[in-house]
């Protein structure tokens, strides 16, 4: 832990900015809304441009620029680009680069740019009120591929201009058409920048610290519904970390991910296409191989007998499985050619096959549980 003298110097720029913002939206709004009044359509359109910015984040800056999970039409690219100027979280550049690099070396005090090993408020914000990592401020070798792509780079080179005219400009327009041009910059502004800054921030700093890890124990990021409700469907960061090059973080379909579901929807339109998807045999082993991490590590004093039993049982669910998704991979594909050709193959006998070993796959779960509950017994 570095000592109070020895800390680098303050970033008074984002110090002000991050402070001022907070302290109108937890005193001046309050104080408006008593004393003036602040009608419905303003928290509405509050509502509606926190969802545009936040949305832009996790669709546009993060599964688009940062992890390549699809590729988006320019329509779409550019109203990324203008909603993250509206979130006020720097160039979709910069921040891609920043990301990239907690991927690579996450919980690496040193390396990883928001490193949740260094606590609560150094992951939420403390890592960008001071020059921790002046060095790397301009270095964007990371992200070449994206300074091909020239919305990002028009972003980039003008995000000081854009964000200051589309967080001003935008909340003194809306104020001036339902009246009240301080309500708009109260509201519409400084609020729901507030909003947009500290949800995002949460998947740094909460979604590595509360949470469950059913896929992977190597780094922080934890899986949690509750943060998934506040970001967009980010808070499946357990999953995010370890399959970063899915388009989806809740890859459910109940999993709460509206990400997820607007690029999937904008897929439709020709707005995005080339979703890339983990194998669901990956994602499943995984989550096994955690399954049978967690056991050994709880209940020490389950015989060795019952942990090669696991294991043995664990290798045949494995074979399973990858037998499972291969045949109904193979069903898929049949059924697309169909549709195709208008054949009409005869699939009936693959889809029964695919029915027959998804039963069995059930059962072998079903043991697989009730053998991990004996080895939890003698947690
Ligand atoms: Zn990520
Ligand atoms: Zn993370």
């Amino acid at each position: 832990m570095q000592k109070n003298f020895e800390k680098p110097p303050l970033i008074w720029l984002n110090t002000l900015v991050f402070s001022i913002t907070f302290a109108i939206a937890a005193i001046g709004v309050p104080l408006y809304a008593f004393t003036v009044g602040i009608g419905a359509e303003f928290w509405w359109v509050m509502f509606g441009t926190a969802c545009f910015a936040g949305i832009s984040i996790t669709a546009g800056y993060h599964r688009l620029w940062a992890h390549r999970t699809y590729d988006a039409n320019p329509v779409l690219r550019f109203l990324f680009a203008i909603g993250g100027a509206v979130a006020l979280q720097n160039s979709a550049l910069h921040w891609s680069s920043d990301h990239r690099v907690h991927h690579t070396h996450v919980d690496d005090n040193d390396k990883d740019p928001y490193s949740a090993k260094r606590g609560f408020w150094y992951s939420h914000i403390g890592w960008m009120l001071r020059e921790y990592q002046a060095s790397r401020y301009s270095d964007y070798d990371n992200v070449k591929d994206l300074q091909k792509d020239p919305i990002v780079m028009w972003q980039h080179k003008y995000y000081l201009p854009l964000t200051l005219f589309v967080n001003f400009g935008w909340p003194i327009a809306a104020g001036f058409m339902l009246g009240d041009v301080w309500a708009g910059l109260l509201v519409i502004g400084v609020l729901r920048l507030v909003l947009n800054h500290h949800t995002t921030f949460f998947i740094n700093s909460l979604a590595h610290i509360w949470g469950k890890q059913p896929y992977t124990d190597k780094n922080t990021a934890r899986d949690n519904g509750v943060l998934a409700f506040m970001t967009f469907g980010e808070g499946y960061h357990n999953y995010h970390h370890i399959f970063a090059s899915d388009y989806r973080n809740g890859i459910r379909w109940w999993q709460f991910d509206p990400t997820k579901w607007l690029i999937r929807a904008s897929s439709w339109f020709g707005l995005a296409r080339n979703l890339k998807r983990s194998s669901p045999y990956q994602v499943e082993r995984a989550k096994l191989q955690m399954q049978l991490k967690v056991a050994r590590q709880k209940a020490l004093s389950a015989p060795e007998s019952l942990f090669e039993k696991a294991h043995e049982h664990y290798e045949q669910l494995g074979t399973q499985l990858r037998e499972y998704y291969k045949a109904r991979k193979k069903l898929l594909d049949s059924k697309a050619q169909d549709l195709k050709d208008h054949l009409n193959h005869d699939i009936d006998a693959l889809k029964k096959q695919v029915d027959d070993m998804r039963e069995s796959l059930a059962e072998q779960k079903r043991h697989w549980k009730a053998l991990l509950n004996q080895i939890q017994q003698h947690a």
